[in-house]
């Protein structure tokens, strides 16, 4: 064996450079290069980002790495009572120690097991209570984004940072990161371990770690490329699937199903060879580190039996058949863990990215928020005033310029116009949807910026053009911000808006299930149902976008006779293109391409002869020709 001895020696001086590399090369490389993902986050912001939502468990973390030990114990000590006792076998074969080996055998493997079990429970439990609280997080702070931040973000980009990329980080939590340290444990552990049972198997063994450096070095770059395309995958057919799927109805009346099969068909494509990519690099990974396997299993069995043949004896060390049996089980030990090291260090960089992801975020800042003076207004009188108020969606195209107007409580007043002519815009100001940017709106002589928004919005019944229902129960809809309110309560405000006929229709009555977004009511009775739900926490002001659009003439001036008797109701805002429901308004507005043109009462108006005095006048002779 001595004749071996330079070549093993040089071999195991760059294995151990090798292994040192390794571990080296992951942890800076994976600092240095923003790990491929376009990050823009460094590496320890993330961290300590994450480290947060650790903090609350470190006891469990701590207790995981005390039991990890025991774990670790087993793969250490384990090689070495199955080489004692080959040893004993062979020779004056007494049954009491191996009696006693294999006890203490079977006692560490069932420590281990059982350690291995506890520390999966914890982790596991652990890491569900910080996906939850992520999460829980995630969803908060997208309820507070402004529906100008909202526009901009697809719900399907949404959908994959609350789903995919926080599960990302809580693999990092149950299992990257603990089998990370455990594997540099384990590499240590039988390092030390295999040195002091043999130098030169020890040598031998750390000439194909270059091997496998070399590998893993390579594979990380191609699967890097691959899991990038996953991702981006992901979130392009999730994007993709919430934006089709709300729209499939009218792919299929405009007979696009083929057309639109097609873009997923590709979309599908291109994430199933993602797929395939990142599985065959993996593929060829394995069976290349198992084949360095074997091959060191064949020198160890050749060397090492030379060595006992010969009885060479080297540093005072003898090789006996038992440290080739140990030394057999090492390798494969000792392999495993460089190998999944490599895994795991891409699944970890896979998390960072979806940390980065979910905290770019987080880091939107709520553009509509509470300013540090806001007050709480516990009573709303209904005076609402613009004074200048110019606004745009898109910087530079305005959509409101230099409206002015005043309402004073109590009254009602009503905005008409042509398509795209701002009514809805003005309503979703008053309840601050979205800010201006110049001129002031005022509620009761305070500026809507100095009223807290909850306080703000809580005194306004606003039903908006695009009716929603929640998928749930026709309850559930109604009492959306009122939880408190009894059946009772909830039926006379059904009565109110008429609602009650097709409710009582129904065998379950309120409890009627709501498909998603109302799918399995009429356009009219989903307005109702609106209705309902506006009205029931009884607003000081009222905000009506269309909303009798689709209701029947009969059931409007049902629901327009209710609403003057609800006396809570202070001022009423409407928004209708049938001018005959708005005649008898306090005040009519007409809006032009963003400017108020003409305002005043029906009366007035016709008076004036203007623009309102002929839409009317177009609308009057529409309905005579129809009623002729
Ligand atoms: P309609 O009678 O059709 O309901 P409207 O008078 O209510 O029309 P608004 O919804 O206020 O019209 O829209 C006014 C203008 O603002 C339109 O030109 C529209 O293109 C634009 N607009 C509305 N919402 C947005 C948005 N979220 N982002 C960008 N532009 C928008
Ligand atoms: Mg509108």
């Amino acid at each position: 064996m001595y004749e071996y001895y330079p070549l093993l020696v040089v071999g195991g001086v760059i294995g151990l450079f090798s292994l040192c590399f390794i571990i080296a090369y992951f942890t800076i490389k994976n600092k240095k290069e923003a790990v491929g993902f376009d990050r823009n986050m460094k590496d320890g912001e993330i961290i300590s980002r994450l480290l947060k939502y650790a903090k609350p468990y470190w006891k469990n973390f701590l207790f995981v790495g005390f039991i990890m030990l025991f774990s670790i114990a087993y793969d250490i000590i384990s090689p070495l009572i199955v080489g004692w006792i080959e040893e004993q076998v062979k020779s004056d074969f007494e049954l009491g120690p191996l009696f006693a080996a294999v006890a203490v055998y079977a006692g560490i493997l069932i420590v281990s097991l059982v350690c291995t079990y506890i520390q999966a429970i914890v982790l596991q439990k652990t890491g569900q209570k910080i996906l939850s609280k992520l999460r829980e997080d995630l969803f908060v702070h997208i309820e507070s984004l402004s529906h100008e931040q909202l526009n901009l973000i697809p719900v399907g980009k949404l959908v994959t940072r609350v789903t995919n990329d926080t599960n990302a980080i809580s693999m990092m939590f149950t299992n990257i990161l603990v089998n990370l340290v455990k594997n540099c444990f384990i590499i240590i552990g039988i390092f030390v371990a295999m040195l002091c049972l043999n130098f030169e198997l020890t040598l031998m063994v750390l000439c194909f770690v270059p091997f496998i450096v070399l590998f893993t070095v390579v594979f990380r770059k191609f699967s890097r490329k691959a899991y990038r395309k996953v991702k981006d995958g992901t979130t392009d057919i999730n994007t993709y699937l919430s934006e089709n799927l709300s729209g499939i109805k009218i792919t299929q009346i405009f007979n696009r199903e083929e057309r639109k099969m097609n873009e997923f068909e590709e979309k599908n494509r291109n994430l199933g060879s993602a797929k395939q990519q990142q599985i065959f690099v993996f593929g060829i990974f394995r069976p290349m580190v198992y084949m360095l396997y074997i091959s060191s299993v064949l020198c160890l069995l050749y060397l090492g039996g030379k060595g006992y043949i010969d009885q060479t004896v080297f540093l005072g060390q003898t090789l006996t058949s038992g440290t080739i049996v140990t030394f057999y089980m090492y390798i494969s030990k000792f392999f495993n863990p460089i190998q999944s090291l490599a895994e795991q260090f891409n699944w970890l960089q896979s998390a960072f990215a979806s940390a980065e992801k979910i905290f770019t975020v987080f880091d939107i800042e709520p553009k509509i928020v509470d300013a540090p003076d806001a007050i709480d207004v516990d009573t709303i009188e209904g005076d609402i005033e613009f004074k200048n108020v110019w606004f745009s969606y898109v910087p530079g195209e305005w959509v409101l310029k230099d409206v002015s107007f005043h309402i004073k409580p109590k009254e009602t007043v009503a905005f008409v116009g042509s398509t795209g002519s701002g009514k809805s815009t003005i309503l979703s100001l008053i309840c601050r949807n979205y800010d201006i940017q110049r001129g002031q709106i005022l509620i009761d002589g305070i500026d809507i910026k100095k009223i807290k928004i909850s306080s703000l919005r809580k005194h306004f019944g606003q039903m908006l053009q695009d009716v929603f229902l929640f998928s749930g129960t026709i309850r559930s809809n109604i009492v959306l911000r009122e939880e408190g309110l009894s059946d009772e309560e909830i039926m006379k405000v059904c009565k109110y808006v008429n609602a009650d006929s097709f409710i009582n229709k129904f065998e379950n009555g309120l409890d009627e299930v709501v498909q998603e977004r109302g799918n399995n009511f009429s356009a009219g009775q989903r307005q109702l149902l609106s209705f309902a739900r506006t009205i029931a926490h009884k607003p000081s002001v009222m905000i009506l976008d269309e909303a009798t659009a689709n209701i029947d003439t009969e059931t409007e001036l049902l629901i327009q006779d209710s609403l003057e008797k609800m006396m809570n109701i202070g001022t009423m805002l409407i928004v209708a293109h049938r001018l005959s429901t708005i005649q008898h308004a306090d005040n009519i507005i007409l809006l032009s391409k963003g400017e108020i043109v003409e305002q005043g009462t029906h009366q007035e108006l016709l008076k004036q002869k203007g623009r309102y005095y002929q839409l009317y006048m177009l609308q009057y002779n529409k309905d005579q020709v129809r009623a002729s």
